[in-house]
């Protein structure tokens, strides 16, 4: 008989410092908050019909990029290009281990569709690698196309609150801290997948890459557990936060516990804002952040209904 293994789903709506007295902010939050209850609800939902964790990751992350209030797909914070205009540049990646072998796909500077994660889950599927440019808008394309979805102008990923953040910081230079790039761990009972996407930082230069579609850094997963990592990017690739955390696991570590020191260790000794989510080969799940907000969610075997969690 097939040993039992519980089944798992956490998703991350991005580490950041939200100031609750800003009246944009605060609506974002609670935007935020409602659609993870939603979102994480249709993942399970996918997981207890016996969808594939590889799928569930894949669809869920398409929802959160397709939902307005996260900084993933629509709504994704905007840089800037090589003359000094604005644009929006996606990052994505996505990674399950199978038997020995590690896959990984990942996608930067997408500009063209609003699903980054279906091109990384493709590179995944066809040739595990990491695509930046040109490679990675073509195959974006291609896939819009299979999955019916538009090719946009890069101006209809943009919105009012991203606007907004973007003219406060050509304004001021004050950095975007709100957060909002998303991350899903799911376990199968059988697999582990972690996947991640982002429209980075406010003002970021034309080409630059962040974490979330680096292995070990912003999404690791082995066959012991699963990590999407989010925050200061920069300091989450030199740390290597998802990778560490399940460096955690196997020393014996829980989710949580991995998760709360993950979180410290980026502080202290990084320098960076950010959290992380862990899900392990037992469905058990850690959430940690070092900064004021991370909404969250999460559902196992063992609950009736979902948490969802403003950090
Ligand atoms: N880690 C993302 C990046 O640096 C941003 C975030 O998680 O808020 O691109």
């Amino acid at each position: 008989m097939k040993e039992f293994r519980p089944r798992a789903i956490v998703i991350h709506g991005g580490s950041g410092n939200v100031d609750m007295t800003d009246p944009y902010d605060a609506y974002n939050l609670k935007t935020k908050l409602e659609a993870l209850a939603k979102i994480v609800r249709n993942g399970w939902e996918e997981l207890s019909a016996g969808k594939t964790s590889l799928d569930v990751v894949t669809n869920t992350i398409v929802r959160l990029e397709d939902a307005e209030p996260f900084n993933a797909g629509y709504g994704s914070s905007i840089g800037i290009d090589a003359k000094g205009k604005p644009l929006v540049a996606l990052d994505a990646s996505i990674m399950i281990k199978e038997g020995d072998i590690y896959r990984f796909g990942g996608v930067t500077g997408i500009t063209n569709m609003q699903n980054p994660i279906l091109v990384a889950r493709a590179v995944l599927d066809q040739q595990p690698n990491i695509l930046h440019g040109e490679g990675a808008n073509d195959l974006a394309a291609k896939i819009a196309k299979q999955y019916k979805k538009p090719i946009l102008d890069n101006k209809d990923l943009m919105t009012e609150f991203k606007w907004h953040k973007f003219q406060e910081f050509q304004e001021q230079q004050k950095e975007s801290t709100e957060g909002g790039t998303v991350g899903v761990v799911v376990f199968d009972g059988t697999r582990l997948v972690a996947g991640t996407s982002t429209g980075g930082i406010t003002g970021k230069l034309h080409g630059r890459t962040g974490d979330s579609c680096i292995p070990g850094a912003g999404t690791f997963a082995d066959t012991i557990g699963g990590a999407s990592a989010t925050g200061f990017g920069e300091a989450i690739m030199i740390y290597g936060s998802t990778r560490k955390a399940i460096e955690l696991l196997k020393e014996g570590l829980t989710p949580q516990e991995a998760a709360d020191a993950v979180a410290a260790e980026l502080r202290d000794s990084y320098n960076g804002n950010g959290g992380i989510i862990i899900a392990n080969n037992e469905g058990e799940i850690g959430v940690a952040t070092n900064t004021n907000h991370m909404p969250n969610a999460y559902m196992t075997n063992n609950m009736s209904d979902p948490v969802v969690r403003a950090k």
